[in-house]
């Protein structure tokens, strides 16, 4: 079994196939094809074939992303004073993989076909033949997931480096330069975001496996004895975490791992898992690793690594609960989530309920027509939400295909601009969710628009509002 790979406890296929005990409500072609039409994800090097489970981020794509990674950053390190934050290099010392145990135990066992040569990983295989043409398989051997480089120009043994499949050993190898530097008590978490790279046999299913991911990763270092209370504390609050930015908590479940399935660095280990479109699959993993990771660095660098508790005057090794979670399939479960179709006046209308913090464009200002005496009002109004909101400028068709384009990617207000706005200097705002609309003086359209986007309720009191027709 993999040590460190929570993601890969399970065969992709056996988990992606997975409990469809309740049918997911959307399929996968659809999200995939709305991720093209609307430039949130492209095949990568598309116009070559594209390459195997690669993926481009495309314009509406890496706004989405980059809110994602903000949401996470925000309510992991800046709405706290027990985390700081860290961005350390892909590329590591090769001895930190010995010690974290990659180089030896970060591996899947392999098959090969011996007559149409597709690989296949050994545990996923039912019954002896290849599933592709039933050919006869090779005897399995062992397949370690990282990606291996050399450093420098020549290639000999001493340079072979490698990609980092995970983001947590940079943190475990600067504890002690954070804790003295930031001189600050446990316990204290240490965050990161940054790519990893697993050399996957089977990826799949859209960005939820693929080769080349982002990971968002704590690691939060407690007093042993205190370690199973933060555990079922950071348990909660990732729970919590997808749920207060939009997902059905129906579609959520929490599982704890079995003692089988433990890594063996593991005390104890929860998979957030989401209801995706293949079947329940992990979001996030929360495992209690214990002081495993200190220990080993500290043995195999020759570095003591430990914490002075002054006021108790005693000094520890820290055990360690890390949540683990990656930006690229937190974001499929909030585009899965938050997709919908619905008939709005007798017309298909495609729109993903995003919450504001995550949409990628969060104002669309809209003249009602290409006309030249709205266009200067409507650049004026642009140029004015555009330095506090992402803001979108679109004047191209019938304002209703406009509106939907803007629902397809979740952008949750509308500002348009007609005549009468040349007159009283009002424009009209229109909610994504309700439809409903409201006209507001331009001059308050930036207050209005920034409490509106911080949660304040969209007042559609049919006095005052009306819904688009
Ligand atoms: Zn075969």
């Amino acid at each position: 079994m993999t040590p460190v790979n929570k993601a890969d406890k399970l065969s992709p296929d056996a988990s992606e196939k997975g409990d469809l005990s309740m049918p997911a409500k959307v399929d996968m072609d659809k999200i995939v094809s709305l991720c093209k039409r609307r430039g949130l994800i492209f095949p990568s090097s598309e116009i070559y074939g594209g390459l195997a489970s690669c993926w481009d981020y495309g314009p509406m794509g890496v706004e989405l992303k980059r809110n994602v990674r903000d949401v996470w950053w925000k309510s992991i390190v800046h709405e706290r004073a027990d985390v700081v934050g860290l961005d350390t290099s892909i590329m590591m010392h090769p001895g930190v993989w010995t010690a974290s145990g990659h180089i030896d135990s970060f591996t899947d066992p392999l098959v090969e076909c011996k007559s149409c040569h597709l690989r296949w990983r050994a545990d996923a295989v039912e019954g002896k033949g290849c599933p592709k043409c039933g050919g006869e398989l090779t005897e399995p051997r062992m397949f370690n997931l990282m990606f291996k480089t050399s450093m420098g120009p020549v290639e000999e043994e001493a340079s072979t480096v490698y990609l980092r499949p995970e983001t947590a050993q940079g943190i475990f190898v600067n504890f002690d330069n954070v804790i003295t530097t930031s001189r600050k008590k446990l316990p204290l978490g240490i965050a990161q975001i940054g790519k990893s790279f697993r050399n996957e046999i089977t990826p799949g299913n859209f960005i939820f496996r693929t080769r080349e991911f982002e990971h968002m990763e704590l690691e939060y270092f407690v007093k042993p004895g205190t370690d199973e209370e933060w555990l079922d504390y950071w348990v909660k609050e990732r729970f919590d975490w997808y749920v207060k930015l939009g997902i059905r908590k129906e579609n959520l479940r929490l599982r704890q791992h079995g003692k089988d399935e433990l890594a063996h660095y593991a005390r104890d280990c929860y998979d957030v898992e989401y209801l995706f479109p293949m079947g329940w699959s992990e979001l996030e993993g929360i495992a209690n690793r214990g002081d495993f990771d200190l220990i080993q660095h500290a043995k195999h660098s020759g570095r003591e690594l430990s914490y002075y508790d002054a006021e108790a005057g005693e000094k520890y090794v820290p055990y360690v609960i890390e949540p683990s979670a990656g930006v690229d399939r937190s974001l499929l479960a909030f585009l899965v989530d938050a997709y919908d179709e619905e008939e709005v006046g007798g017309e298909k209308r495609t729109v993903l309920h995003l919450h504001r913090s995550l949409a990628p464009i969060k104002v669309a200002v809209l003249p009602l027509s290409r006309n030249e005496k709205l266009t200067p009002l409507a650049k004026e109004v642009f140029n004015k939400l555009c330095p506090n909101f992402v803001t979108d400028y679109d004047d191209s068709q019938s304002i209703g295909r406009r509106y939907r384009r803007q629902d397809e990617i979740g952008t949750p207000f509308c500002v348009t601009i007609d005549f009468e706005s040349l007159e009283d200097k009002q424009v009209t705002i229109r909610e994504r969710d309700s439809l409903a609309q409201i006209r507001v003086p331009v001059e308050e359209l930036g207050k209005i628009l920034e409490a509106k986007l911080k949660g304040e309720a969209f007042d559609a009191s049919p006095l005052w509002a009306t819904r688009e027709k």
